[in-house]
């Protein structure tokens, strides 16, 4: 057992490249990789048979929880029956006509079609083709440039890594590419100058997007693409009236709004989407991780009528639109995506991630909003983070170099909770999935409680 365990480590560090990994910690095995054999309900089971409390839902995604035969029955069933077959020159199947209609019907307001990819990433690549296109189409030749805010992440491609603000995801990509530009990340415990309060952190946030615009001309901005709660970035939660008076400029000087909902959508803000949990009346909506649970890869662009309206007229003049994958609309990510909508909507998750998402956050402000080492409790239904600071009243960051919030995920990971180390500070961040309860939060929050508290025991003796 134990040959065979290290047989697949050594396979693994020998041909699989990872995502996001340390190339020469993984080579050589001083990261230390775990291999996953199964998972049930929010608990994952790693190669040594020890379980672990999943509270980031794999990569917020998985929100229904693990081990839903259902999903797994429905992806059987489509397979067998039709396994595949191209949406290229209007061709369908019933499973993407009836998966379109439930989207529509889930999505705010306005919204008209909906084009399939597989990531998230790919689902953002084809938002801006179809901005640029709408803008061909119109004669505005010049509107292409697109803002996106700094922390934002929209993927790792060409032109999501350019829309996404995290340096790390540029450096040594030449990325962001040209008309792609970031404005302020509306974290207002961290971003806001000196003495503000929220709103007029807001007035600050609107002034700088306004400034941006007039240093590159209304006539040259085609979008502002953003996250309704910033994911990656550190799990932001925007100030009051963010969205209202953000929603105002971009009206002002006719930028489409897109919405990317990789994160938000499907239930996790404990609203059908983060469009209706803050009014947001978005042009364009990106869907993907909670479309499926992550049962299957399926990602989607909603199109809003206005924009929708555009690119039907532009056939008449240029012909089919010069865009699609062979996957697009694929049966059997369909097939999971309505298995999945039928659990979400029949077991009412959305609701269950407002009730016990509003625990989740309560349940963390109680055990930290006094902790020496935390500056910042954070929460919107299931998404929560707490940021850990050396000095929190100064706001004064801890030394990158200490890496605190990496040492308090493994110090959680080691009692047997897994939440996530964000990029970009030290901040812990949970998405558990929607079917979490109350008495798995408390679970989770004692844990982490326990791994808080080891983590400053070292940090505050070393800084004695
Ligand atoms: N957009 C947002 C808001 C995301 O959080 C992510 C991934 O985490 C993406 C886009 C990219 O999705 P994918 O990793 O499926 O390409």
């Amino acid at each position: 057992m134990q040959q065979l365990l290290d047989q697949l480590f050594t396979e693994d560090r020998a041909h699989f490249m990872h995502p996001s990994t340390h190339a020469r910690d993984h080579a050589t095995g001083t990261l230390p990789g775990k291999i996953i054999k199964g998972a049930k309900g929010i608990r994952i089971e790693d190669h040594d048979g020890k379980t672990y409390i999943d509270a980031f839902a794999g990569l917020y995604c998985v929100n229904i929880g693990y081990g839903r035969t259902e999903v797994a029955d429905a992806i059987y069933e489509q397979a067998k029956k039709l396994a595949y077959y191209h949406t290229y020159v209007g061709h369908s199947t019933d499973t993407i006509i009836e998966l379109s209609s439930r989207i529509i019907d889930w999505a705010p307001k306005g919204m008209k079609k909906v084009y399939y990819g597989m990531s998230g990433s790919d689902a953002n690549e084809t938002q801006i083709k179809i901005v640029w296109y709408y803008n061909n189409v119109l004669g505005r030749l010049n509107k292409k440039k697109i803002i996106s805010r700094q922390r934002g992440y929209h993927g790792s491609g060409i032109v999501t890594g350019s829309l996404t603000g995290l340096p790390g995801f540029h450096q040594n990509f030449d990325l962001p590419i040209d008309r792609f530009m970031h404005t302020v990340c509306p974290h207002w415990y961290r971003q806001a100058p000196a003495g503000m309060n929220e709103a007029q952190f807001v007035a600050y946030c609107v002034d700088e997007l306004e400034k941006l615009i007039a240093r590159e001309g209304a006539d040259t901005i085609a979008a502002f693409i953003a996250e309704p709660v910033m994911g990656t970035g550190g799990i932001i939660v925007p100030p009051h009236g963010y969205w209202a008076a953000i929603q105002q400029v971009l009206r002002k000087h006719d930028i489409l709004l897109i919405s990317d909902e990789v994160v938000c959508g499907f239930g996790r803000l404990g609203s059908k989407m983060g469009a209706q949990h803050y009014g947001i009346e978005p042009d364009l909506i990106t869907i993907a991780k909670g479309l499926t649970s992550a049962y299957a890869p399926l990602s989607g662009v909603i199109v809003g009528e206005r924009v929708w309206d555009v690119i039907e007229k532009g056939s008449q003049g240029y012909g089919a639109m010069g865009h699609g994958w062979t996957y697009s609309g694929h049966p059997v990510c369909a097939a999971a995506a309505l298995a999945n909508l039928d659990i979400l909507t029949r077991e009412d998750l959305t609701h269950n991630a407002a009730e016990v998402g509003g625990y989740l956050g309560e349940q963390l402000h109680a055990a930290f909003d006094a902790h020496p080492l935390v500056g910042e409790v954070r929460s919107a239904g299931m998404l929560a983070a707490v940021e850990f600071m050396a000095d929190k009243d100064e706001r004064l960051p801890f030394d990158a170099g200490l890496k605190v919030g990496p040492k308090v995920s493994a110090a959680a990971l080691q009692r047997g909770v897994i939440a996530r180390a964000m990029p970009h500070g030290d901040i812990l961040g949970f998405a558990p999935p929607l079917i979490t309860t109350r008495a798995e939060v408390d679970e989770i929050v004692g844990i982490v409680r326990d791994a808080v508290d080891e983590v400053a025991h070292s940090v505050l003796n070393k800084a004695r």
